[in-house]
């Protein structure tokens, strides 16, 4: 669950007020889409949910855990309850595909069994097996957003955060990205995409919440222009 409660943040640097008493709750299992223009507030939206930040005034809490009063100790274990997917991947380039979901269950402590078992798995999900040899520069934007997810959901974790997942990719791949993300929420994962492109939003539909100026414009759910396909 993700609750932020009467949230402000204010950039002392330029005076700027990026949230302003903003209160939102995402329940477990659903997939929201985060929408706005440039300046409106959702890189600090983020940066609140992944703890990079923490609020000017208000409350937050995550998976669990109370932002406002996570020790720094105890940020990493935070962190690993959510699967972050960036605009431009972030890969590591000198790993292959294979290597790089298995990276992160390697760091957490992930058996060899488990690492043995979950990699296949996960890259089958995002229909990348025959590319499990490759290295990112040998595969297209989406081949390597896809693996990004698979990343992301390796560890299994309760949410995913996507920052423009597909900014960075070709428009007619992007369906493809969410449709994966879509599939991922199935499993019972939460999933939180930012995202500037309105067809895509206006095809999947579901709950959108849209920040104006550092408040909450909109947080309804509207219907898809896919139902019935
Ligand atoms: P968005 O991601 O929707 O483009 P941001 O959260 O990046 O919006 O920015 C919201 C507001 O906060 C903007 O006015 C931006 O200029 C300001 N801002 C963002 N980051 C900083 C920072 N590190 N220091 C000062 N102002 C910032």
């Amino acid at each position: 669950m993700v609750e932020l409660k009467n949230v402000d943040v204010h950039y002392k640097e330029g005076g700027v007020d990026a949230l302003n008493d903003v209160n939102l709750r995402i329940n477990d299992g659903e997939f929201v889409f985060i929408v706005g223009n440039s300046g409106a507030g959702k890189s600090t939206l983020l940066k609140l949910l992944t703890r990079e930040r923490v609020p000017t005034g208000g409350r937050v809490f995550v998976n669990g855990f109370n932002l406002s009063k996570l020790r720094e100790g105890k940020i990493p274990k935070f962190r690993r309850s959510i699967g972050m997917i960036f605009q431009d991947f972030r890969l590591i380039p000198n790993l292959t595909v294979y290597e790089n979901v298995a990276f992160v269950l390697r760091v957490t402590d992930r058996s060899r069994r488990f690492i043995r078992q979950r990699v296949p798995y996960v890259l089958n999900l995002v229909r990348l097996t025959d590319k499990a040899r490759a290295y990112p520069s040998q595969l297209s934007g989406g081949e390597q957003q896809r693996v990004a997810i698979a990343r992301a959901f390796a560890s299994d974790p309760g949410l995913i955060i996507a920052d423009e997942p597909t900014g960075n990719i070709d428009p007619e791949l992007s369906y493809e990205i969410v449709e994966l993300l879509k599939d991922i929420n199935k499993c019972g994962t939460t999933v939180i995409m930012v995202t500037h492109e309105h067809d895509l939003v206006k095809y999947f539909g579901g709950r959108i919440i849209s920040l104006k100026k550092g408040n909450v414009d909109f947080d309804d759910y509207i219907g898809g222009n896919n139902e019935g396909q």
